[in-house]
């Protein structure tokens, strides 16, 4: 039977119309304020064609009139393709394309890739500014939200190859929020700093938890670590959601001041940690949930609570409440405890599949578990290692190596600002770990230092065979190390 839920803004500004939904440049919104707006541009929205199902495709900053669009689009019911705002023009067409989106919903300030969007995109494209003048015509609000529309569709980072659009219900969102509040808790002065991009899921959830629980988010509309320290102060922020290289600028920035007592965590996710920065928050007292999860499964999956975080550093934690974890063989046959194999998901935040890919949907939903791509291994107690990604595997002479691992070791240099790790062709042993390195414009670190140093920490096997050092790693739009990359320099400079 479909299950539904009444529209969520419209309940939340009966429920608490005076709390504060969104702070933004210093500027209070209550959710009566929210919805209000939301309903204007919900029928500045309809005025273009936009209803029910329509596959709308939107181009924002973080914004207060981004959560209003977006807002907007979910109460019609639009299936809202949410584009990432780094990306190059070429790239975005590529979605756009893909997604078969039915018009773009932009900001002036994309001017440069508006343009060239234009140029092969034919459909219509309005900047927000155009959206926000336009008469607007009654709109159909959805009174009720079934669990089972899909509401976003969000394109996979592209770490490992083509970006795929996964779609997501309403009912993964609710459930996000759900697992996220059964974990962390609920408190009524809960404030969250949402300094990640709304167009990623980690963003984007937090606009969902803002409705489903009440609670006031600080929007910025960007990460700037000092504006993080006085908005965390001046905002009585409980929670922030940050990637790694967020929190140890942050982490730098507070030097050897404390946070605030109110402060209750940092949810860190998006990949993996490095051990070195956890153990430093450890030993400062910075409470830090390190999380695993994906734009698969609407945001953290597993989460690992400080408590753990001395006896379990480097872990995911467990699966969160309504959700499971199996680590199967190639086979999809569920291993043992601490054995190593593909990180399978299931639960009511996992996605239905890929948008126009049902080859693709088959290929990695199989009775209901997603197969993640990731290797990982479950210890004697039930937590959850990620290893790294089955793509990024190194098989040296018959051993398996995680560059993720090699990287870590090489981060934990006071000289090196970022590392990466692939696998090089050898003659001898099929595959050996290659490393590319960027130091710090002061450091007069050495490929032989970087050696040594690998070779007190690590196995011989895993120690990188060469060094090379850059300017900078190819990251992606999300700021993820393309090692994909790496390998075909690896390969093109070993020839
Ligand atoms: P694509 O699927 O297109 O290659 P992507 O997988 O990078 O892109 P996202 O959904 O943004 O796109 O990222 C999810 C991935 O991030 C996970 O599958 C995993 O590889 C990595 N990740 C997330 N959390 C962790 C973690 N705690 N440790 C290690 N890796 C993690
Ligand atoms: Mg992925």
């Amino acid at each position: 039977m479909e299950q539904l839920i009444p529209n969520w803004l419209k309940k939340r500004a009966s429920l608490t119309p005076d709390r504060t939904a969104i702070i933004f440049e210093g500027q209070h919104y209550t959710f009566k304020q929210i919805y209000d707006s939301s309903l204007r541009t919900a029928a500045q929205l309809a005025g273009v064609g936009v209803g029910k199902g329509s596959l709308a495709a939107v181009l924002l900053s973080n914004h207060k009139d981004s959560a209003i669009i977006l807002y907007a689009l979910q109460m019609i019911g639009a299936r809202t393709i949410i584009l990432n705002n780094r990306l190059t023009a070429k790239e975005l067409t590529w979605q756009l394309e893909d997604s078969r989106a039915a018009l773009l919903v932009t900001e002036q300030r994309f001017s440069r890739q508006n343009q060239e969007i234009g140029h092969s995109f034919k459909k219509p494209i309005f900047t927000k500014e155009e959206l926000f003048s336009k008469p607007g015509t009654e709109p159909a609000i959805q009174e009720e939200y079934s669990l089972g529309d899909v509401t976003t569709i969000m394109y996979t980072s592209g770490t490992t190859g083509q970006p795929k659009g996964v779609m997501q219900t309403y009912g993964n969102h609710w459930w996000s929020a759900t697992a996220s509040a059964l974990n962390l808790g609920l408190r009524e002065e809960d404030r969250w700093l949402c300094a990640v991009p709304i167009f990623h899921i980690s963003g984007y959830s937090i606009l969902m938890r803002s409705l489903i629980y009440g609670m006031g988010i600080v929007l910025h509309s960007s990460f700037d670590e000092k504006k993080v320290l006085v908005d965390i102060e001046k905002y009585n922020t409980t929670i922030m959601s940050v990637v790694s290289t967020m929190l140890q600028k942050t982490v730098e920035e507070l030097g050897q001041d404390k946070l605030p007592p109110f402060f209750r965590c940092f949810l860190l996710g998006g990949g993996p940690a490095p051990i070195a920065m956890l153990e430093k928050c450890r030993q400062k007292g910075i409470p830090v949930y390190q999380s695993f999860g994906m734009t698969e499964t609407s945001s953290q999956f597993a989460t690992l609570s400080p408590e753990y975080s001395l006896s379990k550093l480097g872990s995911a934690g467990k699966a969160l409440f309504p959700n499971q974890i199996m680590i199967a063989d190639e086979q999809g046959n569920e291993l043992p405890c601490m054995a190593e194999g593909e990180i399978l998901v299931k639960g009511p935040n996992v996605t239905q599949g890929y948008l126009h890919r049902e080859q693709e949907t088959q290929a990695n939903i199989r009775e209901g578990w997603l197969h993640t791509g990731d290797i990982g291994y479950i210890d004697s107690q039930g937590f959850l290692y990620v290893l790294d990604r089955r793509s990024d595997l190194i098989i040296s002479g018959g051993e398996n190596i995680y560059p993720a691992e090699i990287e870590g070791v090489l981060l934990s240099h006071p000289g090196i600002i970022d590392a990466g790790v692939v696998g090089m062709e050898d003659p001898t042993w099929g595959q050996v770990p290659a490393a590319f390195i960027v130091k710090r414009e002061e450091s007069s670190v050495t490929d032989k230092d970087l050696i040594n140093l690998c070779l007190e920490r690590l196995a011989k096997y895993k120690v990188p065979k060469s060094i090379a050092f850059m300017d900078e790693l190819p990251r992606n739009g999300a700021k993820k190390l393309l090692r994909r990359k790496l390998r075909e320099k690896a390969k093109a400079d070993g020839e």
